[in-house]
């Protein structure tokens, strides 16, 4: 708090947001410019709160790595330990789906941790850096915004890590929550919701910030023989994600990889359709759902393969997984916020 206003700590790690182009018709954008820069650029910023801006990494959300992302939630603890009301990351959106649920998965504090980004870069007619940046702010600010983890502020929206996808290329409505729509939304400098906030335990993270376990995602396609998962199992994955067709199924021949590689490391079947769960009791083929739960893998419930991919992530990265730790923590972090 600084002459009645509260803090608000921003981290900068790159991303279109943060990209300029030296070329005169203003191509071939790469990131630049700084958390303070960033911050400089949103009228009336200051007068919202007392920003500490931070940049941390000017990377695009592609080359973004589990290690700076480990080394960006340190930086959020501690600047909500140093009295920050809330904290805000600011990146690339290619991977904003994926590092605002990994920063979720691990998030143990109630202050608000709010990522946001940009899909025009900051010298584009129309940049949506600035308004999102404000938006991701007064969300951070917002009481109501406590206890949910982690969240992302996008085009006027709050959308929850854990269902958050990006679901368009180049649109600046990129951002949308495909199975239950925005939790929020910021209206007039206020931020609403729609329900009160569903918390789930944190996971702890990896007290080594070079833990990285080996856990690809497999998308199935017509005609998938299962030779590829055959090959990275043998390559020494330490789990893998399968995002299956419809409500999370494969072909027979896929369903016997997939019951080879679940003898040998945690196998979980997602959907590849982007909206709804997978399937508990609907299908009995060979490769349904209850074919491959019977063949030891497990079902990602309500989570995208890619969100899926890091909770197996986060669970490996403390070391080998057993079935039932894995069916657990699917069985949680897989269902409907209230039951
Ligand atoms: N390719 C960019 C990135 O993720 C896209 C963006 O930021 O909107 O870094």
């Amino acid at each position: 708090m600084s002459n009645g206003r509260p803090t608000v700590a921003i981290a900068a790690l790159g991303g279109t947001i943060a990209s300029t182009s030296s070329a005169a018709d203003g191509s071939a954008i790469v990131p630049t410019l700084t958390a303070e820069s960033l911050a400089a650029a949103v009228p009336g910023l200051a007068d919202v709160a007392e920003i500490r801006a931070e940049t941390l990494a000017t990377v695009p959300s592609p080359s973004l790595d589990e290690a700076t992302l480990l080394r960006t939630l340190r930086w959020a603890r501690e600047a909500v330990d140093a009295g920050a009301a809330g904290v805000v990351v600011t990146q690339g959106t290619d991977t904003l789906e994926e590092s605002s649920y990994l920063l979720d998965l691990f998030w143990d504090r109630p202050e608000p941790l709010v990522l946001t980004g940009a899909m025009r870069s900051a010298q584009a007619p129309g940049a949506d850096g600035p308004a999102n940046l404000l938006a991701a702010v007064l969300t951070a600010l917002a009481p109501a915004s406590r206890e949910r983890g982690a969240l992302v502020a996008f085009a006027d929206e709050v959308h929850a890590a854990r269902w958050v996808a990006k679901t368009d290329a180049l649109s600046t409505g990129a951002f949308r929550s495909p199975s239950f729509g925005a939790v929020g939304r910021c209206v007039e400098g206020e931020v609403r919701y729609v329900a009160p906030p569903v918390r789930l335990a944190p996971l702890a993270p990896p007290t080594d910030d070079t833990a990285n376990p080996r856990v690809p995602l497999l998308t199935t396609y017509l005609g998938d023989d299962g030779s590829v998962l055959d090959t990275v199992v043998a390559g020494g994955a330490d789990g893998v994600v399968v995002a299956g067709f419809g409500a999370g199924h494969v072909s027979a021949s896929m369903a016997e990889a997939v019951g080879r590689a679940a003898a040998r490391i945690p196998v979980v079947f997602a959907s590849r359709t982007g909206a709804g769960p997978t399937g508990r009791a609907i299908y009995g083929y060979p490769g349904s759902e209850v074919d491959l739960a019977a063949r030891g893998a497990v079902g990602a419930g309500w989570l995208s393969p890619l969100k899926a991919r890091l909770l197996l992530w986060a669970l490996a990265s403390r070391g080998p997984v057993g079935r039932d730790e894995l069916a657990a923590a699917f069985e949680v972090r897989g269902s409907l916020p209230t039951g």
